[in-house]
């Protein structure tokens, strides 16, 4: 199978279309084939072998707090130390597998993921409290992970010296690292989980996954497919765990020779200290993919289709509920048509119908008390900043953690609320005086992770190609929704390492590459030489 899709080109998974009754009906069922199975309890996986601890993780509903979803071991930092013991006792035998084999591992959990969308998504909606689109979208972007890196890592097999020397035969190949940590965020529970994990092993590492507190039945789930399709003990060990416990101290273990992170500028700026520091009998530098968080702005121009910057302004900030990394928080509206545009905002806000995303409300819960409580402090320093337009207060819902969506104007280009990653239903609105103007609010965080601007201008479109300092940028286009394959997604400054998930440079970050020149003419005919050796 592996050597037959070099020749079906990458396609980006399709979305499910729910008016159509047939799907809306098989999502339906499948939330209610998953409704019935919550409440498992999880064992912690490591080389194979399942352990109980005393200790657990409970992960529940967060639009009905009182449903458990799955209860899940805790390890603590205790458990580090066979975690790693496991992850480098997998690692010759699986940095030796063919890479062909190792890629099959990856289409074969797509094809299952594939023929179980509506159940994952079911899982999706919840344990993180996605609407059925959303839970979707993680779902076939999780698909698109294991697709895209399959045919990325036979790509890189296939690397050949630009060069090559007369009277020598010049090679190139990369290889694994050794045991990577890989440290996803509870937001894209799913894809980003995989797809942090899928290139690390499609490369011949071996991982162990801690998977966030907030979600880590997904992670669960598909941690049994991965055992489902026989992918060998050890190669991948479940190890859900509290990130300054068990996360720490397998990021500070010397024998973990990469982390792959994706969550908080805290988090990951603590990681990457952590990283840094060499531990006794380390005998290597530690390398650290780190995606981080987001302040992300919408600029709105003076000549623009208003109307399709307002639908963009609002799905970027209020799809998922501000969730995603990539959320607008900031729409920068040129002074001429901002009144024009903060009416239309508040109308299209207003309809938004909040409720539980299991009825695929537009709008849901915030993933936890603790989201909620760090959101509502924003919305009363905002109060104190600018001018609340909308929102503004928790929603009361069956306990669920809800915010109403909510809108500030007149934020001042430096007040907290413009300048904090909130990710939340917050979205600040900042007026600007022509373009040069909006482009400096635009660059005036420490942030750089996505933008769009919305204008008929093409001199304006190429400035910002220029000077908009983001890893991902739109335009006339919402900042949100990332495709694998078409944006390669990863921020500037402290939106982290700008690893470009989703692209062609991404699997080189879990190898390392070995040039090998032999000079011609000097073997005996036993020590032939090899043209392709076990892979990655
Ligand atoms: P988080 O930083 O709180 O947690 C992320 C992961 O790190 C979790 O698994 C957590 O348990 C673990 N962790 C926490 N403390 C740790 C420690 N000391 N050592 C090791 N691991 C530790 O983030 P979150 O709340 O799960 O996710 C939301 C954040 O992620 C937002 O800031 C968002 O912008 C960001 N994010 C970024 C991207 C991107 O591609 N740039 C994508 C999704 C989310």
């Amino acid at each position: 199978m592996a050597t037959s899709i070099t020749s079906v080109p990458f396609v980006n998974e399709p979305f499910l279309d729910f008016s159509n009754p047939e799907i809306k009906r098989e999502q339906q069922a499948a939330l209610e084939a998953v409704e019935a199975r919550l409440g498992h309890e999880y064992d912690l996986v490591i080389g194979g072998k399942r352990i109980q601890t005393t200790a657990k993780i409970t992960s529940v509903n967060p639009a009905r707090p009182a449903q458990v979803v799955g209860i899940h071991q805790a390890a603590g930092p205790e458990h580090a130390p066979a975690a790693m013991a496991a992850a480098q006792a997998a690692f010759p035998g699986w940095a030796a597998t063919p890479v062909q084999t190792r890629v099959e591992y990856l289409l074969r959990a797509a094809e299952l993921i594939r023929e179980r969308k509506y159940l994952f998504n079911s899982w999706l909606t919840f344990e993180a409290g996605k609407n059925w689109a959303e839970a979707d979208a993680d779902t076939a972007e999780c698909i698109d992970f294991l697709e895209f890196y399959a045919r990325e890592a036979l790509r890189l097999d296939a690397a050949t010296t630009p060069i090559q020397l007369p009277g020598e035969h010049n090679t190139l190949r990369y290889v694994p690292l050794g045991v990577g940590a890989v440290i996803p965020p509870w937001n894209f529970p799913f894809a980003i989980m995989a797809g942090m994990t899928a290139a690390a092993i499609v490369t011949g590492n071996t991982v162990i996954l801690k998977p966030s507190v907030d979600a880590p039945t997904v992670a669960a789930v598909f941690f049994a497919l991965l055992e489902e399709i026989g992918l060998p003990d050890g190669v991948v060990n479940f190890c859900p765990g509290e990130g300054p416990g068990f996360g720490a101290a397998i990021v500070a273990h010397p024998q973990t020779r990469f982390i792959a992170f994706t969550g908080s500028k805290k988090v990951g700026l603590e990681i990457h200290e952590s990283a840094a520091k060499t531990q006794p009998g380390q005998r290597f530098i530690k390398r650290t993919v780190l995606e981080m968080g987001g302040k992300d702005s919408i600029i709105v121009d003076a000549n623009c289709d208003l109307a399709m910057a307002v639908d963009g302004v609002v799905a970027s900030a209020f799809g998922f509920n501000g969730q995603k990394c990539s959320a607008c928080s900031r729409a920068i509206v040129d002074a001429s048509i901002y009144d024009e545009f903060v009416d239309l905002l508040k109308e299209k806000v207003e309809a938004i119908k909040q409720g539980d995303p299991a009825e695929n409300f537009y709008s849901g819960p915030l993933i936890s008390p603790v989201a909620m409580r760090r959101v509502l402090d924003y919305i009363e320093v905002g109060k104190s900043e600018s001018r609340l337009l909308l929102g503004g207060e928790s929603v009361s819902n069956e306990g669920g953690f809800y915010v109403a969506p909510t809108v500030f104007v007149d934020v001042p280009a430096t007040a907290r609320i413009a300048l904090e990653e909130i990710f939340g239903p917050v979205l600040a609105v900042i007026k600007s005086n022509g373009f040069d103007h909006a482009l400096e609010i635009a660059n005036n965080t420490e942030y750089g992770l996505t933008g769009a601007v919305y204008t008929s201008d093409r001199s304006l479109l190429d400035r910002a190609r220029n000077e908009f300092q983001v890893g991902n940028l739109y335009f006339n286009r919402k900042c949100t929704g990332a495709m694998v394959g078409a944006h390669p997604f990863g921020g500037f400054n402290m939106s982290g390492t700008d690893s470009k998930a989703g692209g062609p440079d991404y699997l080189l970050l879990f190898t390392q590459g070995k040039s090998i020149a032999e000079k011609l003419g000097h073997t005996t005919p036993a020590g032939e030489r090899q043209e392709s050796g076990p892979g990655l």
